[in-house]
């Protein structure tokens, strides 16, 4: 458990446990060692990392949102209803992104951007990016023996956007999309997670990542359940990367993937 606050041997003052120096005297925090906390993760204080996964959990943060604009929107003199869902969409993920920034901006700036400043992580990301493509084409081979696949309904939501407006379509989900849910998942939900225990937070991020991409449909429930591996593997690689790696790392990885299948709709039709 790496949630009480640690005294420093040094000048007393007491710290987060996940540091990996005294933020006042920079003496060397042991119990980072001995607790092997991932070097490129970022960790912020446990009250924000609940308020960043709070922000962005699909139905929380989101609804809110997205009901707020949408008082404005109906204001609108206009009678073209892809519009109008493509601007609230638009507004809605513009804004959590902003909230979901301020958290670690806010609280601890410099070690959250000192997580950007490694080239490294980025080719990593790329790295992690070809995986998770070769893992989607490799789980959709198997499951089509079994089921032949139609589109699942976060496929038919993202082919619409990117027909009627293709490039608000490669900006939301292929760029904020990804960051938000890097934001929400990794340096929220997992790191808070992984303050208790690293195998507990890689299979509950795991499975929350993949129920937010999951919709709870009657009708197609059956086309649903048949995505639910893909959606568990890539939350399972993104949350790999964010641990070895950092947000640098997940985010490059989960918007190149993201990025490449808009493209490839784009392209099929
Ligand atoms: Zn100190």
């Amino acid at each position: 458990m790496l949630f009480k606050d640690i005294k420093c041997p040094n000048c007393e003052t007491y710290h987060d446990p996940t540091l990996q120096k005294c933020p006042e005297c920079h003496n060397s925090n042991e119990l980072y060692k001995l607790n092997r906390v991932p070097k490129r993760a970022v960790f912020l204080h446990p009250i924000c990392q609940i308020a960043m996964f709070i922000i962005g959990f699909a139905y929380a943060g989101m609804l809110f949102t997205e009901f707020f604009y949408a008082f404005f929107i109906r204001m609108i003199d206009s009678s073209d209803a892809q519009f109008k869902s493509t601007l609230l969409l638009t507004l809605t993920y513009v804004t959590m992104l902003i909230a979901l920034l301020a958290v670690p901006l806010l609280s601890r700036r410099k070690l959250f951007l000192s997580k950007f400043n490694n080239g490294i992580d980025y080719i990593y990301g790329l790295a992690f990016a070809i995986t998770l493509m070769a893992a989607g084409v490799l789980i959709n081979a198997l499951t089509s023996i079994w089921h032949t696949p139609a589109d699942n309904i976060n496929q038919q939501g993202v082919e619409s956007i990117a027909k009627s407006y293709p490039l608000i379509g490669i900006f939301i989900m292929g760029i904020v999309g990804p960051i938000c849910e890097e934001l929400t998942y990794r340096v929220g939900l997992y790191s808070f997670l992984r303050r208790i225990n690293k195998y507990l937070a890689l299979i509950l991020t795991m499975v929350i990542f993949a129920m937010i991409h999951f919709t709870f449909d009657a009708e197609n429930i059956v086309e649903e359940l048949w995505s639910l591996p893909s959606y568990l593997v890539s939350g399972l690689l993104l949350t790999l990367a964010y641990e070895l790696r950092g947000p640098a790392c997940s985010i490059t990885a989960h918007a190149c993937y993201n990025l490449i299948a808009i493209i490839m709709i784009m392209v099929a039709r």
